[in-house]
């Protein structure tokens, strides 16, 4: 392989299966850990990686963009008509396959990583009868883009028709500035919150079953796995933005929050502990992956601490080691 680079970085640890570690406990971001320190929370806020960058500004900057060159007029959405509906369907799928392939073509296809901060040494199965088409990524594909997408369209549409005849509160942007940034502000620890326990209720036995086991057939997680559901948890899991047809909000909060359930788990289950791109941009969730490699730990994600909080969170580091959780890794959130 051209691409691989010939050489892992010290920081690189595996176990005696092959299986990468940090070598440092997993740590939450500094936002609600204890001590509070302000001084870290603001670094965290702005700094490179933190809370804004790169991750949440970049899907802010495309639903932003999303909002203005391609979002059809509120009042055109009063009725059920294919030509809106359509175009919505079409620029879903587009930014679908753009943002999934990007990180999908990066690391798997161009390998330009290599193994490198490669949680599991191996690629996605081939002849696995354990996925349909016997192939985990086109098994992915269909669930994420063809299943998820659609119930993400779906919801789309039934929002934007509720908006156009006032069926669900309006926030105006001039009426209410400091709302309006707010919301925005929110929406990611909102999906936190939310995902954390939407993730707990379908690992109820009967619902796990039924439903979760779909995303589970991903123990070795690559970007098209993110939304790989059953489409009772895509609806459940995409619900999240359902929020905005109690609260006041603006469609735009509304088109934030989907695209932001829609796009980010690319990232969340990329299967690699970035930096990458020359050690320049930041993914992976080694947070996540610990879920998809051991089940029962990890259900939320490393902003809020509910994990600590309801005692379901896992460090990463080998049994014992792990025991304290205030050691904070200099890098990392
Ligand atoms: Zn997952
Ligand atoms: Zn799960």
């Amino acid at each position: 392989m051209p691409n691989q680079p010939s050489s892992e970085t010290a920081s690189e640890t595996r176990n005696a299966k092959g299986e990468w570690r940090p070598p440092y406990g997993i740590k939450y971001a500094p936002l609600l850990s204890w001590p509070w320190r302000p001084l870290q929370v603001l670094k965290w806020l702005v700094s490179y990686p933190g809370f804004a960058l790169p991750t949440n500004l970049l899907l802010l900057a495309i639903s932003a963009l999303s909002w203005m060159l391609t979002q059809p007029e509120v009042a055109r959405c009063a009725h059920f008509k294919w030509d809106w509906m359509l175009w919505i369907l079409v620029r879903n799928q587009a930014l679908i396959w753009m943002y999934y392939g990007a990180y999908y073509l990066w690391l798997y296809v161009w390998k330009k990583e290599g193994t490198k901060g490669k949680y599991d040494r191996r690629w996605p199965a081939r002849n696995s009868r354990v996925f349909l088409f016997n192939n985990q990524v086109w098994d992915n594909i269909f669930w994420t883009a063809g299943v998820s997408g659609l119930i993400w369209t779906g919801l789309e549409w039934l929002t934007m028709w509720l908006y156009a005849n006032h069926h669900i509160p309006y926030l105006d942007w001039n009426e209410h500035p400091v709302w309006f940034v707010a919301w925005i502000i929110v929406i990611p620890f909102w999906r936190e919150f939310h995902f954390y326990w939407v993730h707990r209720a379908i690992h109820w036995k009967p619902l796990y079953r039924r439903v979760h086991y779909l995303h589970h057939k991903n123990i070795n997680p690559n970007p098209w796995s993110g939304m790989a559901m059953h489409p009772v948890e895509g609806l459940l899991y995409l619900s999240v933005a359902l929020i905005h047809w109690v609260i006041p909000s603006h469609p735009f909060h509304f088109l934030f929050n989907l695209q932001h359930a829609g796009l980010g788990p690319a990232g969340g289950h990329d299967g690699f502990e970035g930096p990458i791109v020359h050690g320049k941009f930041p993914t992976g969730s080694y947070f996540h992956y610990l879920h998809h490699r051991y089940f029962e730990c990890n259900y939320g994600e490393s902003t809020l601490p509910l994990d600590k909080w309801f005692g379901t969170f896992r460090d990463g580091l080998p049994e014992g080691e792990g025991a304290t959780l205030k050691d904070e890794h200099p890098g990392k959130g």
